[in-house]
């Protein structure tokens, strides 16, 4: 592989270097003073993914691991550039791309950082993925061992001296469930990890792309000038709105093949998007596993993530920011209602959309159920932190909306006004309510979602301008899985 220098010191330089396209070769552009980009070779021979680092004062921070052999052939090149020690390495997700190589810094005493949700992914999917490298690339893996990281933040880490500034920054479920990028917001320069590729890169297999289009929202409205992808050439923020248009397309052509009965075979065949050969070189239909997993997503009803109930789970442990040394689960059950409340709030925000309905029979009337929702929907609006978030809380309340008619439209209707009001208690606007939920009724439930919207009739205006949260009934029994 050839390993191509370049030095870009002015903003003129420094265009033209990230913007060649060189896909069969490693370079290393410094695209700030103190911050390198290495775009790995990924023809013919994909090498590994793409990395970053930058030089602070008194130490060294990367911008993911890497593959352990394509690790040592990073830490060279650090090495004839600063002679500061490497203390810090972000890992932007678990993949065996980005963070198989972690040991190889933490020999040189680095820690390792990466955002909280990963942490899960890490215990599971990356060291199965780890041990299943060991034996097909035994000559390089050998006797090396697994390191996860060991410092994990939810929302944001900065890292500052005076000097450099480096944000890692969480904005929900992307390429994976713990994603975050590294923003560098002196130079408006954006190390995405796989949250963005520039070409035909995209895995889809731990991805949510609706939340994963939001995310590209998010990191647009960063105002970014350069952009450092996860695989493929640097650029500006041209690659965030590729990458952006190529998940709306696919959803859009998707949709449009279900909604005419399409299998996911004819889909497929038949799919068309010029836009993204323009983008890639490759025809969009040749991404079969982006295709299926567009599908399987469309049409399927949306249920909550196994990582994120497992996140969810280990976040509820005592001493990790529980309910009271309760899980979320049995602290839905209790009668102190900030307890409760917390606790559904979170079930809500962490993708799962269901729990309330088990609650319904607790309570003597359908204003006091109101009243319960009411609060713990408002609890979840205020925590809102990441486009994801928002995402959960629409589809939680378009799932609360229809649930309960079970095909029967009188009821699904009482259902959704009651779930229009508790939205409305919590301060979310009439009229946008039906808007914000369209999209996340469950596929089954459109029908009857379209039937019954716009009939709003005023009936449970009434129980709705019930104050405060609602007596518990702490005889009632069951009910809770
Ligand atoms: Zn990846």
């Amino acid at each position: 592989m050839a390993l191509r220098v370049v030095f870009a010191p002015l903003v003129v330089a420094l265009v033209a270097a990230v913007g060649h396209a060189a896909p069969d070769e490693t370079t290393i552009t410094e695209v700030a003073p103190g911050v390198y980009f290495r775009k790995a070779q990924t023809e013919p021979v994909f090498t590994g993914c793409n990395q970053g680092f930058v030089v602070f004062r008194d130490y060294v921070l990367v911008i993911d691991a890497n593959f352990p052999g394509q690790a040592e052939n990073v830490i060279a090149s650090i090495r004839e550039r600063t002679d500061k020690p490497i203390r810090f390495v972000f890992d932007t997700h678990y993949h065996g791309d980005h963070a198989d190589g972690n040991m190889q810094y933490v020999k040189l005493g680095a820690t390792i950082v990466a955002q909280e949700r990963s942490q899960p992914l890490f215990q599971t999917k990356g060291t199965d993925g780890f041990e299943g490298a060991k034996k097909s690339r035994a000559a390089e893996y050998g006797g090396l061992s697994y390191e996860i990281p060991s410092l994990y933040f939810s929302h944001k880490l900065v890292f500052d001296d005076g000097q450099q500034r480096v944000e890692l920054v969480f904005f929900g479920h992307a390429h994976t469930a713990g994603d975050a990028v590294a923003w560098v917001p002196k130079h408006k320069i954006l190390f995405t990890g796989d949250a963005c590729v520039n070409g035909a890169f995209n895995y889809t297999g731990d991805s949510n792309t609706e939340s994963w289009i939001a995310v590209l929202g998010a990191m647009e409205d960063l105002g970014v000038t350069t952009v450092c992808p996860g695989h493929g050439e640097a650029g500006g923020a041209e690659v965030i709105a590729n990458q952006k248009r190529w998940f709306t397309e696919l959803r859009a052509r998707v949709r449009e093949g279900i909604a005419r009965g399409e299998t996911v075979e004819r889909v497929k065949e038949s799919l068309e998007i010029p836009f993204y050969k323009e983008w890639t070189g490759q025809e969009a239909r040749s991404r079969t596993e982006n295709i299926e997993h567009v599908f399987k997503e469309l049409s399927s009803p949306a249920k909550p993530l196994d990582e994120q109930r497992r996140f969810l789970r280990w976040q509820a442990l005592p001493g990790a920011g529980g309910y009271a040394g309760l899980g979320p689960w049995e602290a839905i059950g209790q009668t102190d209602a900030d307890t409760r409340h917390d606790a559904l709030a979170d079930l809500f925000l962490g993708g799962d959309s269901s729990r309330h309905m088990q609650l319904r029979h607790r309570f003597r009337d359908e204003g006091e159920a109101l009243g319960e929702m009411a609060c713990y929907v408002r609890r979840a609006a205020a925590r809102i932190r990441t486009p994801e978030d928002t995402l959960h809380l629409r589809r939680a309340l378009a799932v609360a909306a229809i649930e309960g008619g079970r095909g029967d439209t009188a009821a699904a209707l009482e259902r959704l006004e009651l779930v229009r009001h508790a939205a409305l208690r919590a301060g979310i606007e009439a009229d946008p309510f039906f808007r914000a939920i369209q999209d996340h009724v469950p596929p089954e439930n459109r029908p009857l979602f379209d039937t019954v919207r716009g009939r709003a009739p005023e009936a449970l205006l009434a129980t709705a301008e019930r104050a405060g949260p609602p007596e518990w009934r702490a005889d009632a029994t069951g009910g809770i899985e």
